[in-house]
């Protein structure tokens, strides 16, 4: 089946909660009270300042649950190295006979019908494989090693929007994998139906900092999008004794 990605449930009236929550910060008055006065004019000036200023805790409660299908085993190895602010429950290998399962082909492999043909007996080969692994009585747990990264899985995903920034400006980089990239922009889009506002912060990490830190720079911003060293140049050409002498001087300070 082809990917889908369908929003469950999510934070109600998430730019109010995060407005009031950063409100609160810096005034004595209960949230209930704010969510109350708090009108769209000052939520749309505070949710600007949050994002400014960078501080991005009040974004962490606010979270967004997904619903995500026919995606490759390859894609939920790279999300669930995240850590902080992420749950996710995926289809076991273990308790489900996958046997009838799809498989992603990259678009790579996709446009050259030899490669794909070839990826596609490759698949079907594991595949028969481990039917017959299953068919001597081998369990779906011991079976499974035979198949490849390729193979569909399901998920229920939840995320908390700091961490959604993180991902989303990572892993959405150009640089990244194609159906990585190709999941974030349907989060993207599901986030967009909810808030558009909260979705423009979700931006590759080049178009958040200004430039790029990557050491091989992706073809498509090659020339337009400006390295690290050219936008930040003057402070890496201070020499590091100015650096060691403002150490010394707070450390003399203890
Ligand atoms: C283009 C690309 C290529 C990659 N290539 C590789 C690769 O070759 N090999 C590989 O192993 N991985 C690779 N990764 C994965 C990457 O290194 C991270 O492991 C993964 O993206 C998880 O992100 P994170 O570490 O920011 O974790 P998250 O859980 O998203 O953490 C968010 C932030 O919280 C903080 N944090 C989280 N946990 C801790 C902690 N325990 N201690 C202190 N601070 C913490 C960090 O600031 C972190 O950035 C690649 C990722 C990308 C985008």
């Amino acid at each position: 089946m082809p990917m889908a990605v369908q929003l469950l449930s999510f934070t109600p009236d998430p730019e109010l909660l995060m407005a009031a929550a950063a409100h609160l910060c810096y005034r004595d008055v209960s949230a209930v009270e704010l969510l109350d006065v708090l009108a769209p004019h000052d939520v749309g000036r505070l949710i600007d300042i949050i994002f400014e200023s960078g501080h991005l805790s009040v974004a962490e409660h606010v979270s967004f649950t997904f619903a995500i299908d026919g995606v490759s085993r390859v894609l939920t190895h790279q999300l669930v190295r995240h850590r902080v602010g992420i749950a996710i429950s995926q289809q076991s290998q273990r308790f489900t006979n996958v046997a009838a399962a799809g498989y992603v082909t990259p678009p790579t492999i996709e446009k050259d019908p030899d490669a794909s043909a070839a990826y596609a007996a490759g698949v079907q080969q594991a595949l028969a494989l481990y039917e017959l692994l299953q068919s001597k009585g081998v369990p779906n747990e011991d079976a499974r090693y035979v198949l490849p990264q390729a193979i569909e899985t399901r998920l229920v995903l939840t995320l908390n929007m700091r961490e959604l920034i993180h991902i989303y400006s990572m892993d959405a980089c150009l640089r990244s994998q194609a159906e990585l990239r190709q999941l974030l922009a349907r989060i993207r889009a599901a986030i967009r139906t909810v808030s558009p506002r909260l979705a423009r912060e979700l931006r590759i990490k080049c178009f958040r900092a200004g430039y790029c830190d990557e050491t091989r720079m992706c073809i498509e911003l090659k020339g337009r999008m400006p390295r690290k060293d050219e936008v930040i140049g003057s402070r890496q050409r201070l020499p590091s004794k100015y650096y060691e002498r403002l150490e010394a001087e707070l450390d003399s300070a203890l």
